[in-house]
């Protein structure tokens, strides 16, 4: 801890990681001089990337000491909405969308569970098929855990709880965890079962879950490994873990490079990809593993990282034009047949680890 970074209203400690979390080589600067483009966070960071070709591991460098990490959050807007991005901007409206989602996951999934019901009102989920980013949005964690036993069932970072609920729904006995006590309070609120803090204080006993899920987790952790390791004690032998996070070998970064929104600098600490999080996840402790790449939410990450890239900072808030998001929807699309050919491009890594 060489240095620090005062920031407005917090201080935040640094410290410099010049190697590779994973092999060890050095990084080589990929970008200089950032700064949060979303919320305001002070200070400017650099990404690395490791040196070696076979792992190609991007990290935040200087990088926020442990201790300090949760400071950093307090500068978030709003965390955790009830609903994810995809639903919030939705030029048909949320309701459509999540009849949608549910007739999709009828289809697909047998959600809420028990038979298939062929009616009218559920052939509308086909319609899914035509957005590529947003049903691969609501494929997280149906996908991952098809055909798992159901059993009991972790949401690392459950936000308001809404996964926590489909989950239920779903036939799991589902729990969330969050740091952010607001979250918590809005879940518990819809009698959700949810814990408050982080997977390792809360001491869950060995084996106790069948399945841990988490989205857009391990990017924001100082170390992964011994992260997934609790997540891997905490599973029952044979029981699954379903990851999303970034890819930093997608098309989005690819073409928006060093404004593409999934950099998040400070608060993503580890961009991965394909291979370095199946490291990860071996040396997690998992049996088996799984990494392929998806175009979720790549429709989104085109209009935000094109807005970084134009007007240096992206809101969320604020809504997109329609011919934006169908510039997003075709952008994702074209991803999305990408895919066919370059299995490695999507907009992020999913990975299912089986204890
Ligand atoms: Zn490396």
């Amino acid at each position: 801890m060489d240095s620090a970074v005062v920031m407005e209203r917090e201080r935040v400690r640094i410290t410099r990681r010049p190697a590779c979390y994973l092999c060890g080589s050095p990084g080589d600067l990929l970008y200089a001089n950032l700064s949060d483009r979303q919320f305001g966070i002070p200070g400017t960071w650099n990404f690395l990337r490791c040196s070696s070709e076979k792992c190609r591991l991007i990290w935040l460098d200087p990088t926020p000491v442990d201790d300090d990490i949760p400071r950093i959050y307090r500068y978030l807007r709003v965390t955790h909405q009830d609903h994810s991005r995809a639903e919030r901007s939705s030029p048909l409206g949320l309701k459509k969308l999540l009849q949608v989602r549910d007739s999709y996951l009828a289809l697909r999934y047998r959600f809420p569970g028990g038979e298939r019901d062929w009616d009218a009102g559920r052939l509308t989920g086909v319609l899914a098929y035509l957005h590529p980013a947003k049903r691969a949005d609501i494929d997280f964690p149906f996908r991952p855990l098809s055909g798992a036993p159901k059993g009991r069932l972790l949401d690392v970072g459950c936000g308001g709880g809404e996964m926590v609920r489909l989950m239920n729904l779903w036939g799991w006995q589902a729990e969330g965890i969050d740091f952010d006590p607001l979250a918590i309070e809005n879940a518990k609120k819809k009698g959700l079962t949810v814990h408050l803090g982080s997977i390792t204080d809360q001491r869950f006993s060995d084996g106790s879950f069948d399945a841990v899920v988490m989205s857009h987790v391990i990017e924001h952790v100082s170390n992964p490994i011994q992260f997934l390791r609790e997540a891997w004690r905490i599973l029952r032998p044979g029981g699954r873990l379903a990851l999303a996070t970034p890819n930093g070998w997608s098309l989005g970064h690819t073409v928006w490079k060093r404004n593409w929104i999934h950099l998040h600098p400070p608060m993503h600490l580890f961009i991965f990809n394909p291979p370095a999080l199946a490291v990860v996840l071996r040396r997690a402790g998992f049996a088996q593993y799984f990494c392929w790449t998806e175009p979720r939410w790549a429709d989104q990450a085109f209009v935000a990282s094109r807005s970084i890239s134009r007007w240096g900072n992206f809101d969320e808030r604020l809504p997109q034009p329609l011919s934006l998001q169908a510039l997003g929807w075709l952008m994702a699309s074209v991803q999305w047949l990408g895919l066919r050919v370059w299995k490695n491009l999507g907009e992020e890594v999913i990975a299912v680890g089986i204890k």
